[in-house]
C-alpha cells in the first residue's frame, strides 16, 4: 500500500462527495495534548474504570477516597487548559467551509471541533464544558478556558477535599440554583443524539473515520452503517482498528500529518 497514492484517493473521493460526514475518536484530539484512554500510558492504565468511569463509582470514590482522584482531576483540567484544535481539527473547519464536509461526529468531549469552525458537530459522549442541573436538567454551555481557570483557582483554595466542597466547583444551576455536572456521558449512561449521528452516516456519500479504534459502541458501528448505505470510508489512524473490512481508503497516518496532505491535495485539484 502506497500512503501517498491513499491521500491523493482520498482527496478525489473528498472533492467528489455530496455529502461527507466526519465520525472521529479521541485519537483527533492525541496532537492537541490529550492522551487517548485506551493507548499505552492512557488514563485506563492508571485508574480503574468502576471508580471513576460510572457515576455510582465516581460518586463512591469522591465521598470516601477524594484525595486519590483530585491530582487526576487537576492534571486533567491542566491538560485541557492547554489543548487547542490542532491540523487535524483545522481541516475539518477547512473542509467544512470548502462545502465538502456537513457533520461531524465526535466521541469526544473536548469542543475542540466547535473551535475549530465546525458547526455542526453531535457530541455523542457529551461536552466538558457544557454543565447540566441535577435536579432540572437545564443545561449551559461554558467558556472552555475561562471554566477551567476558575476552576483551578477555586481547587487550589480548597482546604478539605468533600463531596460538598467538590460539587461547589461548578457553577450552580441558572433556573434553579441546583447544583450542576459536566454533561458528558459516564459507563452505563445513554449516549446522545445517536438517531441524528445514524442518520448523517445513512445519509452521506463519503465517511471519514478519523482517531477512533472502533472499539466504543455505538459510536463505532457508524462507518459500518454508513457503508451498509453506499458510502465509502476513509480511515485514519496510525495503529490498527476496527474498521479494516469496511474501509475503502486507510491512511495509516497520524491525523495531523495526514489531514493536512489531504487539504493540499484536495487544493490542487480545485485549482
Ligand atoms: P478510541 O477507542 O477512539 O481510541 C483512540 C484511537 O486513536 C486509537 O485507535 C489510536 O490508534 C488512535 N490514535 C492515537 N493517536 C492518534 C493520532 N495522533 N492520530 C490519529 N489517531 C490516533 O478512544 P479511547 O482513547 O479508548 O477513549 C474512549 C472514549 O473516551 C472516547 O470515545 C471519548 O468519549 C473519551 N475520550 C475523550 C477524549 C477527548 O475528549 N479528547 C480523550 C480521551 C478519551
Amino acid at each position: 500500500m502506497n500512503t501517498e497514492m491513499e491521500i491523493k484517493k482520498a482527496a478525489n473521493i473528498l472533492a467528489n462527495a455530496k455529502r461527507t460526514v466526519a465520525s472521529c475518536g479521541a485519537g483527533i484530539s492525541a496532537e492537541s495534548g490529550i492522551a487517548t484512554f485506551r493507548d499505552p500510558g492512557g488514563v485506563w492504565e492508571k485508574l480503574n474504570p468502576a471508580e471513576v468511569g460510572t457515576a455510582g463509582g465516581l460518586l463512591n470514590t469522591l465521598t470516601n477516597n477524594p484525595h486519590k482522584l483530585m491530582p487526576f482531576f487537576i492534571e486533567l483540567l491542566e491538560t485541557f487548559q492547554n489543548a487547542e484544535p490542532n491540523p487535524a481539527h483545522l481541516a475539518l473547519g477547512e473542509l467544512e467551509r470548502m462545502g465538502i464536509l456537513q457533520t461531524v461526529v465526535t466521541q469526544n468531549i473536548d469542543n475542540l471541533h466547535i473551535e475549530a469552525g465546525n458547526t455542526d458537530v453531535i457530541e455523542v459522549h457529551g461536552n466538558g464544558f457544557r454543565i447540566r442541573c441535577i435536579s432540572c436538567g437545564g443545561s449551559e454551555r461554558l467558556q472552555r478556558k475561562q471554566i477551567i481557570k476558575d476552576t483551578l483557582k477555586k481547587v487550589r483554595e480548597i482546604k478539605e477535599f468533600t463531596l460538598e466542597t467538590i460539587a461547589s466547583l461548578l457553577p450552580p444551576c441558572r433556573n434553579c440554583l441546583a447544583p450542576t455536572r459536566p454533561d458528558v456521558v459516564m459507563f452505563g449512561e445513554m449516549v446522545k443524539d445517536i438517531p441524528q449521528a445514524f442518520d448523517a452516516a445513512r445519509k452521506c456519500d463519503v465517511l471519514l473515520a478519523i482517531g477512533t479504534s472502533g472499539t466504543v459502541y455505538p459510536a463505532a458501528h457508524l462507518p459500518f452503517h454508513a457503508k451498509e448505505s453506499g458510502a465509502k470510508i476513509i480511515v485514519v489512524n496510525p495503529n490498527e482498528n476496527a474498521f479494516s473490512a469496511v474501509s475503502d481508503i486507510y491512511i495509516p497516518m497520524k491525523a495531523g500529518a495526514a489531514m493536512d496532505e489531504i487539504i493540499k491535495a484536495i487544493r490542487r485539484l480545485m485549482h
